[in-house]
């Protein structure tokens, strides 16, 4: 079980509210994504989430516990970032085994998760490479094996493909999906496109400056917009 409930949120950054009050449920292995423009506050949402940031207020709740107080490390949790953020001095297979070297693990347990998480992205052939010999979607695929092997009860995404291509984007978006459904993880996924929200989600949450305008399943969304805000967003005419 990974369900998550978010219960009147607020982040400020000195005298700047940037999350205002934020109240989610996010269901156990939903695939859940944060859409909104830049700036309304979607990566502070995820890393409130992760607990690289500390609430103002409010609650964040696992499986009915709260969890708004534990550092990073103890929330099962994995994040993957924009930035693929990999370590360019280790190789792919180091990468991927980092957190679970830092957490003396069993080294053959290790061994066999690396094994897994690359077979998953068809990494294998490039385990003892390093990231500057890696395209780009190889690159984030690293980032993707890096979560995998911690068996996180639930994934958050940060953009992961905005520094794809386009043709690669859709290639990853499907992997991504093929990911959820195999894995059967609780995955948030925060997005400024509304084709990668509308492809990906079960449930779609829409942001603007620090407040959610809606939420709801794609269909929903498209066919009850509750305000001009939310069918702008989408594309939709007014
Ligand atoms: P998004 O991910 O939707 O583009 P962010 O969550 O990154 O938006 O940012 C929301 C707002 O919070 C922005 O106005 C941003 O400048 C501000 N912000 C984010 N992080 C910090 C920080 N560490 N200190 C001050 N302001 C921040
Ligand atoms: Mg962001």
């Amino acid at each position: 079980m990974a369900r998550l409930d978010i219960q009147s949120l607020t982040k400020s950054f000195g005298e700047t509210r940037v999350i205002k009050g934020v109240d989610l449920r996010i269901e156990d292995r939903e695939f859940c994504v944060f859409l909104g423009p830049s700036g309304c506050g979607k990566s502070t949402l995820l890393r409130l989430i992760a607990g690289l940031e500390e609430a103002t207020s409010g609650e964040i709740l696992l499986d009915g516990q709260p969890i708004t107080d534990l550092p990073p490390a103890k929330r099962n949790l994995a994040m993957v970032f924009q930035s693929y953020a990999l370590y360019p001095h280790m190789t792919v297979r180091q990468n991927m085994s980092f957190s679970l070297d830092l957490a003396k693990t069993d080294r053959k347990v290790i061994d066999e998760k690396v094994q897994r998480a690359a077979r998953i992205l068809e990494l294998e052939p490039l385990l003892d490479r390093k990231p500057a010999a890696l395209s780009g979607g190889q690159r984030q695929r690293v980032a993707i094996g890096r979560a995998i092997v911690r068996e996180p009860r639930i994934f958050l995404f940060d953009e992961p493909l905005s520094n794809l291509d386009a043709s690669l984007r859709v290639q990853m978006r499907l992997e991504i999906a093929r990911l959820h459904q195999s894995l059967q993880a609780t995955m948030i996924y925060v997005t400024h496109d509304q084709v990668e929200a509308m492809t990906l989600a079960d449930k779609v949450v829409i942001f603007s400056a620090g407040n959610i305008e809606q939420s709801g399943t794609p269909q929903e969304l498209y066919r009850r917009p509750a305000n001009r805000f939310v069918a702008g967003f989408l594309g939709m005419p007014q």
